[in-house]
């Protein structure tokens, strides 16, 4: 299982904002009230957790309903990408620095208590808050379809055909600052009440990581080896 600690430290590429672990939140909307020893502002542990994910749940408002969509994202620097159709609603309502909230999650294992009501979970999650702007430059938008390639599995961009003028230009590509953000991890064993410590019931962690399984060619990879990124793909962590 990977910890806090362990996460500290790893950053991508043309990293922007730096911190501390002692980093306080951005922003008072951005601190963590309930359990607030879990909540961790420093940016490197929050670029880590945005690393190992690569499947955020982005929310916005729009026509009086509050929407939550599971989108991929690739983060560059202190910067995260989303990407789309053109006519994607989420898109088009975000597009113009409308505010959106990002959020993370990765899991690290199952946490069964003696009882039922401590069950819980471990896990390290990001909120991102703030506005998102569509990216117009068509060099930053290749680019941004690269960061997300490669966010998801790295190496894949060097082989893949690059995007052509009319792809490009049939994709919406939205950038949202990693500023106002804070994590939450949660790691270690169950919390019983001292009573309940005794029963005769098996308390504990179940681990859980992800786990790539033995790439399948399609028909038009006949003869070709599957690279090294895809037969040994992890991710990172
Ligand atoms: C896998 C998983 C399962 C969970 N299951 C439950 C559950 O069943 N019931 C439950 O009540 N809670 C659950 N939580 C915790 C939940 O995400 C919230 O942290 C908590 O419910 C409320 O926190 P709060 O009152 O501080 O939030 P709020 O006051 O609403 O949030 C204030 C700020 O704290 C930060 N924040 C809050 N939660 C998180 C987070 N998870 N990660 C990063 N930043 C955060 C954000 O910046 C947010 O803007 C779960 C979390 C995870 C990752």
């Amino acid at each position: 299982m990977t910890t806090a600690a362990g996460q500290q430290g790893r950053t991508g590429g043309g990293e922007r904002a730096t911190g501390t672990p002692a980093d306080g939140p951005a922003s008072d909307r951005v601190r963590v009230r309930r359990l607030p020893d879990r909540g961790r502002y420093d940016r490197h542990l929050i670029a880590s957790i945005l690393d190992e994910g690569f499947v955020c749940h982005l929310g916005f408002s729009s026509g009086g309903t509050t929407w939550v969509l599971p989108m991929a994202y690739g983060r560059h620097g202190a910067d995260l990408y989303l990407h789309g159709a053109t006519g994607n609603h989420a898109l088009r309502t975000l597009r113009d620095g409308a505010e959106a909230t990002v959020a993370v999650t990765l899991i690290d294992g199952l946490v069964l208590a003696k009882a039922a009501f401590h069950h819980s979970v471990n896990y390290r999650s990001v909120m991102l808050l703030g506005p998102a702007h569509a990216v117009v430059a068509p060099e930053e938008k290749r680019l941004a379809l690269e960061v997300v390639v490669s966010h998801i599995v790295p190496g894949r961009t060097a082989d893949a055909r690059p995007p052509t003028d009319p792809e490009l230009r049939a994709v919406t590509v939205l950038r949202m600052a990693i500023d106002e953000a804070s994590a939450k991890v949660r790691t270690g064993g169950p919390v019983d009440d001292a009573e309940d410590r005794t029963l005769p019931i098996w308390s504990g962690v179940i681990p859980l990581t992800p786990h790539a399984g033995v790439p399948m060619g399609d028909e038009w990879a006949m003869g070709i080896e599957p690279p090294a990124y895809a037969r040994a793909y992890r991710r990172p962590g």
